[in-house]
């Protein structure tokens, strides 16, 4: 167990259901499986001090943490194999952001009680996509506290072949993937600002909490794509790092938007808060030069997902986005940022 103030130690002694099950027979439980010991990649897993990770000699590690707080991140009604799922998925969309192939991960909990009914659950999701990447769980930390999800993911990627954010030239193409939106509008149904029949709710609720992060596709578009980025805080925002750290433009063209009847039903206003704004997509965002468009299209079905090009980098710097008629949109270009709070939403 990590370092733990005297007083934190006496509250986990408190909760009666910790004592019931102890620190060490959870992990056991429902977190060490005997394969991390032999997954590919990983020399030792769960139970000493460190894991040992053997990455490919030569390859480069990549590395990304990402925590999902109560309230902050989930609703506290999300069923715990979603939750598990979440959390993995959105630190996995960083290795595929990064063209790295993901090699094992870490998970830190905090949970206020050692809870069966919950972490059946949670470890079925979790290794569920865990198993479906072919990774390890090698380690981590566990706690009693207020629940919060923090996951650290490994991968690896051969030398200068990272996708990184700064790399976007003037005149490549924009492209992202999948659909954008469905996880915002599903947030705004919970909300209570939207609402949606039942069969396209459970759809957009699932984009919000399965995401699929796009790890083949990130490995597929090494050498190929120019930049890239996943989508977790809004289009318009997200590209504005891609933007800001190639110190390029660009002149998106909203009618390219790909998106889910659901999305495309809504009215003008709420459909740019989604596509533009929307945050948690899990999509990835990324460049290429024209003369690339055949590699894109084919390490896109390689990878077995659509991508769509929506629109360009300029020189100029700036984001512009144009509507169907090639008007200009006025548009906040900040995402949702924690500390600032999120853009309000687009007049129609
Ligand atoms: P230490 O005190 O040496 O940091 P811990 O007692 O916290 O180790 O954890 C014991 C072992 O269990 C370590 O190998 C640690 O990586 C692993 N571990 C702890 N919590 C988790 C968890 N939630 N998931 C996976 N492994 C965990
Ligand atoms: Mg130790």
């Amino acid at each position: 167990m990590s370092r733990t103030l005297p007083h934190h130690r006496a509250c986990v002694q408190r909760l009666p259901i910790i004592r019931a099950m102890g620190e060490f027979e959870l992990i056991d439980r429902f977190f060490r499986r005997d394969g991390a010991r032999t997954a590919d990649g990983v020399v030792l897993g769960i139970g000493d001090d460190c894991a040992l990770l053997a990455p490919t000699p030569g390859q480069q590690l990549a590395v990304s943490s990402d925590m999902l707080v109560e309230g902050r991140h989930f609703l506290s009604t999300v069923h715990p194999a979603h939750l598990a799922h979440k959390a993995l998925a959105v630190n996995l969309s960083d290795l595929a952001a990064c063209g790295a192939r993901p090699l094992g991960f870490t998970l830190a909990l905090a949970l206020p009680r050692a809870d069966e009914a919950f972490l059946a659950p949670f470890a079925q999701g979790l290794f569920a996509l865990a198993d479906a990447h072919g990774i390890a769980l090698v380690g981590g930390d566990t706690t009693a506290g207020p629940l919060n999800v923090c996951i650290t993911v490994f991968g690896e990627v051969p030398p200068r072949q990272a996708l990184r954010r700064d790399g976007a030239q003037a005149g490549d193409r924009v492209w992202v993937s999948g659909n954008l939106g469905d996880a915002r509008l599903a947030l705004e149904v919970f909300r209570g600002t939207l609402s949606l029949p039942g069969e396209t709710f459970a759809a957009v609720r699932r984009a919000m909490e399965l995401p699929t992060p796009r790890v083949a596709l990130g490995q597929a578009l090494r050498g190929v794509a120019s930049s890239a980025i996943d989508l977790s805080d809004g289009l318009l925002g997200d590209l504005g790092h891609v933007l800001k750290a190639s110190r390029v433009g660009a002149t998106l063209d909203e009618a390219t938007l790909p998106c889910s009847d659901a999305a495309a039903a809504l009215d003008t206003s709420w459909r740019r808060t989604c596509l533009l704004h929307g945050g948690d997509d899990y999509e990835l965002l990324f460049t290429a030069p024209p003369g690339r468009d055949a590699e894109v299209q084919a390490a896109a079905a390689a990878a077995g997902v659509r991508v769509t090009a929506i629109g360009r980098i300029d020189a100029v710097p700036g984001l512009r986005v144009r509507d169907a008629r090639g008007q200009p949109i006025a548009t906040a270009s900040r995402g949702f940022d924690h500390f600032a709070g999120e853009p309000a939403p687009q007049a129609a």
